[in-house]
């Protein structure tokens, strides 16, 4: 079987190695999360159309709150049998200052909403995650991030945000106004109240070329670190068992927007080809793999940057992501693939590897270091995650990795303490502002260390 140039960069092999089966997302009162593994019942759903209704009802009501964005966080920090608070009537392009290249947005604006209002008005986001359907509320809880050593993660960029407490009350927030809460609001966790708006530092317009390409596993991480440096962004899919990487090098350009000739048609047959190197035993994975990605040519996407940099993920999947210290990055992505082979895990799906910039966010999995490597696990969402991310969990303990707060992990608050310098600093703002605990739920309780 080959494998079209189109189906590599759009992700069509990607996505049939991201495959996978989930049941339709349910009707009733039920939540679910994008990878159909979470669910709660919640007592109700709260879809305010100001900011005002939103205060009134916090302040109106008691008990347990927990808003949601896009549902497509796979750690368990929605799920309540209290109220959800969904923001997606509070979205879209509020206003912008040119001069200083800021534009604000409603909070329930999904990323795939920011790029083309961005554009019309000069600015574009310095970066973007691997896909826009998150919302900025949610990007900015969990402190989302894309790949390029010279790139922070969105939170990052944030520069002003508005917050409807636990109380029912707002807050402008910036580093000039409220700067602890402010600090604390830039990787929230949702933990803090509801957040309707927020401002960004942005760039001028720009266009990308995206170039993917597989080649041997060892090469490229021997010359990583100077790709790494040489272009805008890079990364790789490692791909388990195989002697084999994807990579994605991707660089300003002024070139005219272009994609690879032909449409992607077989990802069913990619699919079915998934199912049987699952089916199958492990040692024939490493050579089949191989043999199909061997001979992929490279191929090239020109386009804006905002759509040059997003894919679309169809196939559902479980991830755990830990970010680990950027000179420790290549060892840990050794160990963990070594791992996955020598205990012959089930998993042929690839790993994600970036490099992401140091910040000072309290809570950003970046932040106090120069950089970090963010190293991705996934697993199909029909088959079960455990046995993958038991594995492979405690070797990102070893390299002091910290967990992406939206992926799954196992810490509590006293690890999380140990990782983070200003994890302290952030409980006092959460307890300070919600003193009843009303965002809390159990998986924020055991990551805060909240007992009562
Ligand atoms: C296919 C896929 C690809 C992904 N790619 C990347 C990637 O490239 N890089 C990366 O870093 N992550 C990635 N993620 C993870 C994802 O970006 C994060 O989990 C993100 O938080 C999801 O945003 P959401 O809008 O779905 O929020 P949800 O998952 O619904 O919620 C996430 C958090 O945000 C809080 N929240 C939501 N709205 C508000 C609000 N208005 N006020 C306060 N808190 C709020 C919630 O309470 C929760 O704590 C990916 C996830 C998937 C499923």
């Amino acid at each position: 079987m080959s494998v079209t140039r189109r189906e590599l960069l759009a992700g069509g092999v990607l996505a049939g190695l991201f495959g996978g089966r989930v049941a339709a997302e349910p009707t009733g009162t039920e939540w679910r999360n994008w990878s159909g593994t979470l669910s709660c019942m919640p007592k109700g759903r709260f879809r305010p159309a100001s900011e005002r209704e939103l205060m009134n009802f916090v302040a109106s009501t008691r008990g347990p709150i927990r808003p949601v964005g896009a549902g497509h966080s796979f750690s368990p920090l929605v799920p309540t049998d209290g109220h959800i608070v969904v923001i997606d009537q509070l979205a879209g392009l509020i206003r912008h200052d040119a001069e200083r290249m800021e534009a604000t947005f409603g909070a329930g604006t999904r990323l795939s909403d920011l790029g083309a209002p961005l554009e019309a008005i000069g600015q574009a986001m310095y970066n973007m995650p691997d896909i826009d359907r998150q919302t900025f509320a949610g990007a900015v809880a969990t402190a989302t991030h894309g790949t390029g050593l010279s790139l922070g993660c969105i939170s990052d960029y944030v520069s002003g945000m508005r917050l409807v407490t636990p109380t029912g009350d707002v807050l402008n927030l910036s580093a000039d106004e409220d700067p602890d809460v402010f600090q604390a609001a830039r990787v929230n966790l949702g933990a803090l109240g509801v957040v309707t708006e927020i401002t960004t530092r942005n760039r001028e317009v720009y266009r990308l070329k995206a170039v993917t390409e597989v080649r041997p596993l060892e090469e490229a991480i021997a010359d990583f670190d100077t790709n790494a440096a040489r272009y805008r962004h890079y990364e790789m899919f490692p791909i388990p068992y195989s002697t084999y990487t994807l990579t994605l090098a991707i660089e300003e350009t002024e070139e005219a927007t272009s994609y690879p000739e032909g449409a992607g048609d077989d990802e069913a047959t990619f699919l079915s080809l998934v199912e049987m190197l699952m089916a199958g035993p492990a040692f024939v994975r490493g050579p089949v793999i191989d043999m199909l990605f061997g001979e992929t040519p490279p191929s090239t996407v020109v386009d804006v940057s905002y759509k040059a940099l997003t894919n679309v993920r169809n196939s559902r999947f479980n991830e755990m992501e830990y970010s680990v210290p950027v000179e420790r990055g290549h060892e840990c992505l050794v160990e963990v693939l070594d791992t996955i082979k020598a205990q012959g895990i089930d998993v042929i799906f690839p790993l994600e590897y970036r490099w992401v910039k140091g910040d000072d966010t309290w809570l950003g999995m970046s932040s106090g270091h120069e950089g970090h490597a963010a190293i991705s696990v996934h697993q199909i969402a029909s088959h079960d995650y455990r046995p993958l991310f038991d594995a492979v969990e405690p070797i990102f303990w070893k390299y002091d990795g910290r967990p992406h707060w939206g992926k799954l992990h196992s810490l509590g608050a006293g690890e999380l303490r140990a990782l983070y310098p200003h994890f302290d600093d952030f409980n006092a703002v959460r307890a300070r502002l919600d003193p009843d605990g009303r965002m809390l739920n159990p998986h924020l309780r055991t990551v805060f260390g909240v007992t009562t």
